[in-house]
């Protein structure tokens, strides 16, 4: 550790300032705690990730008021959604639970910012958790920045510092799970509206070719999902289109940059012909992990968020993350307004393992129903087919039993 003496305590030290890690020090704020938020980089990454939430965590975002005043910002009923490759029809229910917020993750994070600021949380932008040791009675966190080193004295440190989470590492916490087979290629392209046929769900193509706009469209040789950039961000050029193609990862590693050449080579070879595409913009190549940190605690320190969990299939992610923040929160506050003994923290870690757990089996079932292949493709159907008959269980004994089954359309 620095030979320096630590600067004066602070009741909690949160390593990172994703959505994750600005939740957490919104919700200690909110409950009277204070917070330092170290995080590595500069400036918020322009990078656009997250499209928006699904889940508790909308309405849970509606009720701190977060999104008072945001202008087509509004947490509400789903009225359709998917389950990996499967539209799931969710109008017809009552209640209606799932609830969905789309908005960029840049905004999502400035509204965070901008409430931990107003709320006093001390945000360190540039400064990098280099090192802690945990002694029992306070975390002792070691910062880097350009200014120079120094250490932080702390009653507890909080890992929400990405999938990548040197928290993690340090701890040497364990982080099983599997690597995709999928390369996925993925940023914004322009599509011209002269080029294309758009209706409210979908885009045609010179050639006829249809593409079901927000969500995979499968071939033989993979998969392409098209979505208009304006849906999230109104103030998007409406021929501005966020595109990723999937297709076997074969000897290829992920790029954190790739060509628009690249982009428009994969598309072809997914729909066997050619989608008019122009002015890329955050081109990359990815493969998807399906992971969950062994522990959440060890002692004064927590994982949070993309630390603890990486899925495989989009939609849980933040609503798993940010639940871990809000969770998170309450203990520590019951822990440091003394009204909880510090082994209760423990459930942190039984609570959002759970949850963890939960969301990798949903998000894996979901990866698996998006393979490519011909195997994949008749779990699409059938069980497609099974959802929208009247009884499942008899629509699958029907299937067993050899007769051809009149199917109800979608
Ligand atoms: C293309 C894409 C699309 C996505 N779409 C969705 C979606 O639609 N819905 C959804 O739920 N999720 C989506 N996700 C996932 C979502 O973006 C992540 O789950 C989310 O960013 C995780 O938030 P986090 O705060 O845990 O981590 P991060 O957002 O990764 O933030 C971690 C922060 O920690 C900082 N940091 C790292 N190390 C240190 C250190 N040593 N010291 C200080 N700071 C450090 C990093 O700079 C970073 O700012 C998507 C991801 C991608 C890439």
């Amino acid at each position: 550790m620095a030979a320096e003496r630590p600067q004066a305590g602070v009741p909690v030290v949160i390593a990172g300032a994703g959505p994750v890690g600005l939740m957490l020090a919104c919700e200690l704020a909110a409950a009277g705690i204070a917070t330092t938020v170290l995080e590595r980089a500069l400036e918020p990454s322009a990078m656009p990730k997250g499209n928006g939430l699904v889940g508790e965590i909308a309405g849970v975002l509606s009720r701190r008021g977060l999104l008072r005043g945001q202008k087509g910002l509004h947490a509400f009923p789903a009225p359709r959604y998917s389950f990996g490759a499967l539209p799931l029809r969710l109008n017809p229910l009552r209640p209606n639970a799932l609830r969905i917020l789309p908005m960029p993750q840049r905004r999502l994070e400035g509204l965070l910012e901008a409430r931990a600021r107003a709320t006093g949380v001390d945000i360190r932008r540039g400064h990098a958790a280099t090192a802690f040791k945990d002694d029992g009675g306070r975390v002792l966190v070691e910062v880097a920045s350009a200014a120079g080193r120094y250490t932080l004295d702390a009653g507890f440190l909080a890992g929400c510092d990405g999938a990548h989470s040197f928290v993690r590492h340090h701890l040497g916490i364990d982080f099983p799970g599997t690597t995709g087979s999928q390369l996925v290629r993925i940023g914004h392209v322009t599509i011209p509206a002269g080029a294309i046929h758009r209706t409210r769900n979908a885009i045609e193509l010179p050639g006829g070719a249809r593409l079901a706009l927000f969500q995979a469209n499968h071939t033989a040789a993979g998969s392409l999902t098209v979505a208009p950039v304006s849906v999230l961000d109104r103030g998007a050029p409406k021929e501005l289109y966020i595109v990723a193609t999937q297709e076997p990862l074969g000897t290829q590693e992920p790029a954190a940059q790739i060509s628009l050449e690249e982009m428009e080579a994969s598309i072809r070879r997914v729909l066997g012909a050619r989608l008019p595409v122009s002015g890329g913009q955050w081109l990359r190549s990815t493969v998807a992990n399906s992971r969950l940190a062994a522990r959440y605690r060890i002692g004064r320190v927590f994982l949070a968020g993309d630390a603890a969990h990486v899925f495989s299939a989009g939609g849980s992610s933040l609503n798993t993350g940010m639940l871990d923040a809000v969770d998170l929160a309450s203990r520590l506050a019951a822990v440091l307004d003394g009204s909880e003994p510090l082994e209760t923290l423990e459930d942190y870690h039984t609570v959002r393992h759970a949850a963890g757990e939960l969301a990798l089996r949903q998000t894996r079932a979901q990866s698996a129903l998006s393979a490519p292949g011909p195997e994949a493709e008749a779990l699409r159907q059938v069980l497609g087919a099974a959802f929208r008959s009247r009884n499942p269980h008899r629509y699958l004994a029907t299937l067993l039993i050899g007769k051809p089954a009149r199917e109800r359309r979608a």
